[in-house]
């Protein structure tokens, strides 16, 4: 379905932006990783994607903190391959305390790697896509791009940030056939969210397994963790003719959190 085309997935070598890797590769989409960790494991899922899919992957190392590692990786995707068609904002960190103990230079890191890459990934890559007349821009918000927390104000702040954005974004490329829409997860098993789990059990007091049941598991009408499978299958179909009409919407994948 996606045979050539090309998209740059930010914070794509673990967790749910691997997961879009692997299922636009799955599509014959040439991919773009990008994100930290071990350089010869992020090498061995780069060589797994080409192998296994018969595609082209290539790896940007680029700090979503950093404009111009960021302009960087849009350079090195046209030299490599000419254009651009879809992006995914992915990339994200999370810090949990209470806004008096939140630490400042936590607060700068959220704002800037959850919701200022998306703006400067956006700058490069809309005109890219209006170059092609056709694109896709997926941002992975979160329910709590749609509700709060207490004790996660950088991170809900941001979430609800890149709601705006994907609105004000869909917008403005309305008539250039490319869509802007954000996917807002629940809790999906990650290391993210299992990194998460000491914090919150000392901040609040509790067993880790009381924070898996009765805080994570709490909000899940369905009492289920989404997977990645789940969301990755749902960017496929973003990118799909079929969902040419959707845009500057946030889709809830949350087993009913936020419907309550
Ligand atoms: P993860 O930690 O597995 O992945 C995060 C990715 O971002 C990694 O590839 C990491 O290397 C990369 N990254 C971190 N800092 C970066 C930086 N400065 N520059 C470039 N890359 C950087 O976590 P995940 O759960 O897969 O999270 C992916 C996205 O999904 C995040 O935006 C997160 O907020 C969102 N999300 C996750 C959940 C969940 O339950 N896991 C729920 C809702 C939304």
């Amino acid at each position: 379905m996606l045979a050539d085309k090309v998209a740059v997935i930010t914070g794509s070598t673990s967790g749910i932006g691997e997961g879009y890797a692997r299922a636009l590769a799955r599509e014959k989409c040439n991919i773009v990783l990008n994100g930290f960790g071990d350089a010869e494991e992020i090498e061995m899922l780069r060589r797994s994607l080409e192998t296994e899919y018969a595609i082209r992957c290539l790896y940007s190392p680029a700090d979503m903190t950093k404009p111009d590692e960021i302009a960087d990786m849009f350079k090195m995707t046209v030299d490599a391959f000419g254009g651009l068609d879809i992006l995914i904002n992915n990339a994200g960190i999370q810090h949990v305390a209470p806004i008096a103990e939140f630490p400042v230079e936590k607060w700068d890191a959220i704002i800037a790697i959850n919701l200022s890459s998306a703006f400067h990934t956006m700058r490069h890559a809309i005109p890219l896509m209006t170059a092609r007349g056709w694109g896709r821009i997926i941002n992975t918000a979160s329910a709590h791009a749609l509700v709060a927390s207490p004790n996660k104000a950088a991170y809900v702040a941001a979430k609800h940030g890149i709601a705006g954005l994907t609105k004000t974004a869909a917008l403005e490329v309305a008539r250039d056939n490319i869509t802007v829409n954000a996917i807002c997860p629940g809790y999906v098993w990650t290391t993210l969210v299992e990194g998460q789990i000491p914090d919150t059990a000392r901040t609040r007091n509790m067993t880790e397994e009381q924070v898996i049941n009765d805080i994570m598991l709490a909000t899940a009408a369905t009492k289920k963790f989404t997977t990645i499978e789940q969301l990755a299958a749902f960017a496929v179909f973003l990118c799909s003719d079929a969902a040419e009409n959707i845009t500057g919407a946030t889709h809830s994948i949350d087993g009913g959190w936020t419907a309550q």
